[in-house]
């Protein structure tokens, strides 16, 4: 094992405060105009990026494709294309965001189990790569490429069927996953090599293991399946047609504390024990990661409109429940998060640690994004965050109880420690969101 590198120094609680002290100070968090709001540290994802890229040797040619679903907005986005990364779309929306932030088509893969026929042949079109879910899709492709070529990266999506992680709902590799063409069924390998044989525009394999809850052996395992598979492909045909391998997404993120880990380091570590054909330059390869690129860089904030002692449990209510929390507030023991505690001025809050119910404003009675949790007692005014938020929280937005998109504000900070803010997403406006809900 590589030795353990000490976490970011740009993840931590200083460096949250001083984000936060800004913009209570700037007007971005106010009790009354913005009593909720979410940040993004842009210094701790530019790192997270360079840690990304550093992972991998650099004689190899390796795409890394942020999954868009992890974060879609156009700053986001655009910031990442910058950083070097490609795009990983799963919708026609995310398709569109990712042409719309600039990435060149060669640096997005469309993804999606449920692919249009106007979908494929757009991507096809354009050179964006393509994973192939299954064999309607891939009868869907012969069709398309029937009447015209196409410079597209095109492959298919594999389920290695190494089975699931703690998740159930993240876990993509089970036997009956409906993900990709589960190679170990009856007859799938020796049809998916004919298929290949005949089509010598495949020149892709893909899998996707899984996400939170997965840990590095068993994704590395798929990962090997794979990458066997494309060489068995190679040898069957006397030909190397597999060219490139899409290893998927889904480091697992610790929301324990403030430590990155595990590292792409140990990821990559695992996946030379695991494939080690993967590290010897004869295949291209493509990464899709996306909670791990920004999880750890965001945080949701929150002022406590008001407290109460119910069945002798004190309760903290506050503007940050199921709508930016929906995992959390729905699956709480699969995605517990931490939170800190502030003074009205961002200043962190201290004190003994009192068990409470944090409470979001939704209109049901589960919309809690902490139980019994020992923290130190909220008072109304005081403000709290929900860590390690950067990926799938606010930016997966649940529109219940009429409940308006929060801003999503990136920072950055200058070596004498001014934070300087930039809009990721405005704020949704309340005449828009009834706009959205009236017909003319
Ligand atoms: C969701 C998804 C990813 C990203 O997973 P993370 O856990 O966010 O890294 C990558 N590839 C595919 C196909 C996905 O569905």
């Amino acid at each position: 094992m590589p030795e353990h590198r000490p976490s970011s120094p740009l993840i931590s609680a200083e460096r949250r405060e001083l984000v936060l002290r800004a913009a209570v100070r700037q007007g971005l968090l106010d009790p009354e105009r913005a009593p909720l709001a979410a940040f993004l540290d842009l210094d701790a994802v530019a790192g997270a990026v360079a840690a990304l890229h550093a992972a991998f040797p650099a004689e190899l040619e390796v795409r890394h494709a942020f999954a868009a679903k992890a974060n879609p907005l156009g700053p986001v986005l655009r910031r990442l294309r910058e950083l070097g990364m490609g795009c990983e779309v799963a919708s026609p929306g995310e398709f569109a965001q990712a042409l719309a932030a600039g990435f060149p088509p060669e640096l997005i893969v469309l993804d999606s189990p449920a692919k249009t026929r106007a979908e494929l042949a757009l991507a096809l079109e354009l050179g964006v790569s393509v994973n192939i879910d299954n064999w309607q899709e891939l009868a869907r492709v012969d069709a398309i490429l029937a009447d015209r070529g196409s410079a597209s990266r095109i492959g298919v999506r594999i389920n290695p069927q190494v089975g699931g992680g703690r998740i159930a709902a993240m876990s993509t590799a089970t036997a009956t996953s409906k993900f990709g063409v589960p190679l170990a069924d009856t007859g799938n390998a020796a049809r998916l090599v004919e298929t290949f044989r005949t089509r010598p525009w495949l020149t892709e394999l893909h899998c996707h293991v899984g996400s939170q809850g997965v840990d590095l052996d068993l994704m590395a395992t798929g990962i090997a399946t794979t990458a066997a598979f494309a060489e068995r492909i190679n040898r069957e045909l006397g030909r190397r047609q597999v060219t490139g391998i899409d290893l998927g997404g889904g480091l697992p993120v610790n929301f324990a504390d403030d430590r990155t880990a595990p590292g792409w380091d140990a990821y990559v570590e695992r996946l030379r024990a695991h494939a080690p054909v993967l590290f010897d330059g004869r295949y291209r390869l493509t990464t899709e990661f996306g909670r791990s690129v920004l999880a750890k860089s965001g945080f949701v904030a929150s002022y406590v409109e008001y407290t109460k002692v119910a069945g002798g449990r004190p309760i903290a209510i506050g503007h940050a429940g199921a709508q930016v929390a929906t995992r959390t507030v729905f699956a709480p023991d699969s995605w517990p998060l931490r939170i800190s505690t502030h003074h009205p001025s961002g200043a962190a809050k201290h004190g003994a640690p009192v068990l409470q119910d944090v409470a979001g404003p939704c209109c049901f009675a589960g919309d809690l994004v902490a139980r019994a949790r020992p923290l130190p007692l909220l008072a109304p005014g005081d403000l709290y965050c929900l860590l390690d938020c950067g990926a799938y929280y606010a930016t997966n937005h649940f529109s219940y109880n009429s409940l308006p998109e929060p801003a999503v504000h990136g920072a950055t900070t200058s070596p004498d420690g001014t934070v300087r803010f930039e809009t990721l997403r405005p704020a949704q406006s309340i005449d828009d969101l009834v706009a959205r809900t009236t017909t003319a």
